[in-house]
């Protein structure tokens, strides 16, 4: 795509400032820029270089400002068009005269998230990636801050291309086994295709899993604490609130409610529910149905932390306590957590160390003391980190929906083709599954894609990124 326009914007968020940058892009911003500045002979500088000087308008002379303009060469820019940055005095009125001067010089106002827009369209910036801009901007914690980069990074873009590298190879044979024409060619292995197909599946499947936590870090994480009456359910939530209440109370001014069910780990906002509600329960009937609040509760959780007492459970008890517990959510990330560790004997704790090892992740606390929590909070945020993702390697976190939904329909196709493999559907129906499987990776990164998507994505940056 040509893109011969010039396009310009305030960068910086309106309202006063220290400084207020207008950015342009394209291949008139260093002559627009140029005609109102003092400094002569812009367009001879190399790239990478800071000029200072006056703003003025050239009609009248009038002087708008004292700036300071950043020059980049195409391709070495955000955009890999010729990119100015005039840094000014941090006012709207004048950001705004600039602005109007330079449109009088051929520049146009860029829409909203346009530079970006064009970093994807000439390449320096794959889709997943640019989206990633955005998600950067809108990061309001440590871990959706380190989520956005490392997407930005092109990390989940490396990964994505890898499976999709893998299919087109199978794709390209099947699609030359169409050429051939005839009935009984086969040069794509089957055995070899299914065993791929499951391969894929499963880390686009634990891509998709891990969209549940991605959305979490966003909008804060819902861990329910469940476990048997006085497991030490509520000495433990108490123990995590205080914990943030003392780093809250030490900045003066502010005041909280007591009772407060939120904590901030590591800046991840968890949201721990404590299912006290089986606690006076007799056991029999009446306990089935404080189990199955529970497990209402546990169906709206991002997180289940099962927390036990050490000195009364055996590792077999725990085990089949988390199965009742998660029967119908398979999926549901768990952190087993055993309490009261001052109480339990040392076989006790031996038996966890023995026969615990790989089933979840564990963590030996005493609530009551205090004792352990640091450990507990590093088993939290490691269990959001990797959730998901167990035994596939993947370290990256889903956290856009369309993404998400592109996943999906990933899903759907692959399923497609291993059924077509397992009922030896004829090669023209595997190709076309594999084919649109293949487009839905690809629309992630923005290999495949279409107007409609691109508007819609750029549309919801602000104006001047
Ligand atoms: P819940 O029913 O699971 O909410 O359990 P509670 O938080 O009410 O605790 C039950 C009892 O265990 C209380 O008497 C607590 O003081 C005690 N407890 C909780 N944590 C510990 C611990 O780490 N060590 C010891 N020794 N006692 C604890
Ligand atoms: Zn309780």
């Amino acid at each position: 795509m040509l893109i011969s326009d010039t396009i310009v914007a305030l960068s910086t968020p309106p309202g006063a400032g220290a400084l207020a940058v207008v950015r342009l892009s394209g291949p008139r911003a260093v002559a627009a820029t140029q005609a109102l500045f003092s400094m002569r002979r812009l367009a001879e500088q190399p790239g990478h270089t800071l000029h200072y000087g006056t703003l003025r308008e050239p009609g009248s002379g009038e002087i708008l400002d004292e700036v300071v303009v950043a020059l980049y060469r195409a391709p070495r820019s955000y955009t890999r068009e010729d990119v100015v940055e005039i840094s000014g005095h941090g006012s709207d009125y004048v950001a705004a005269r600039i602005i109007a001067a330079l449109l009088r010089q051929g520049a146009r106002l860029a829409e909203a998230g346009e530079f970006t827009k064009r970093a994807f369209l000439n390449g320096a910036l794959d889709l997943a990636q640019a989206e990633a801009v955005a998600d950067l901007i809108a990061a309001d914690s440590a871990l959706s801050h380190q989520v956005a980069l490392q997407q930005l990074r092109g990390g989940f873009s490396d990964e994505l291309r890898g499976l999709r590298a893998r299919l087109v190879q199978f794709a390209a044979l099947l699609e030359l086994e169409l050429d051939f024409g005839e009935e009984d060619v086969e040069f794509a292995d089957r055995t070899g295709l299914g065993q791929l197909l499951a391969e894929v599946r499963g880390v686009v499947a634990g891509l998709l899993r891990s969209f549940e936590l991605g959305n979490a870090i966003k909008n804060g994480i819902t861990t329910v604490i469940a476990g048997r009456p006085n497991a030490g359910k509520s000495t433990l939530l108490n123990a995590l609130l205080r914990e943030e209440r003392a780093i809250v109370s030490a900045i003066p001014g502010t005041t909280r409610d007591f009772i407060e069910d939120e904590v901030s780990l590591d800046g991840l906002r968890f949201r721990f529910v404590d299912t006290a509600g089986l606690r006076d329960n007799p056991a029999d009937e009446v306990e089935a149905i404080g189990v199955r609040r529970t497990r209402e509760r546990i169906g709206q959780a991002a997180l289940l932390l099962y927390l036990f007492d050490l000195s009364e459970l055996t590792p077999a008890d725990v085990q089949a306590d988390i199965a009742a517990l998660t029967a119908s959510l398979p999926q549901l990330p768990v952190l087993a957590v055993g309490n009261k560790r001052d109480l339990a004997s040392p076989a006790q704790l031996a038996a966890f160390a023995d026969s615990f090892a790989g089933a979840y992740p564990l963590a030996l606390i005493a609530a009551g003391p205090r004792a352990g929590l640091e450990e507990l909070q590093a088993a939290l945020l490691a269990q959001v980190r990797g959730a998901g993702l167990a035994g596939t390697g993947a370290a990256t976190i889903v956290t856009n929906v369309r993404h998400a939904r592109a996943l999906e329909e990933a899903l759907g196709y692959l399923d497609a083709v291993r059924q077509g493999l397992a009922v030896g559907r004829g090669t023209e129906l595997l190709a076309a599954d594999l084919r649109h499987a293949l487009a839905a990776l690809g629309s992630i990164t923005g290999e495949i894609s279409t107007d409609d998507i691109l508007t819609s994505i750029f549309t919801q940056f602000c104006i001047g990124k």
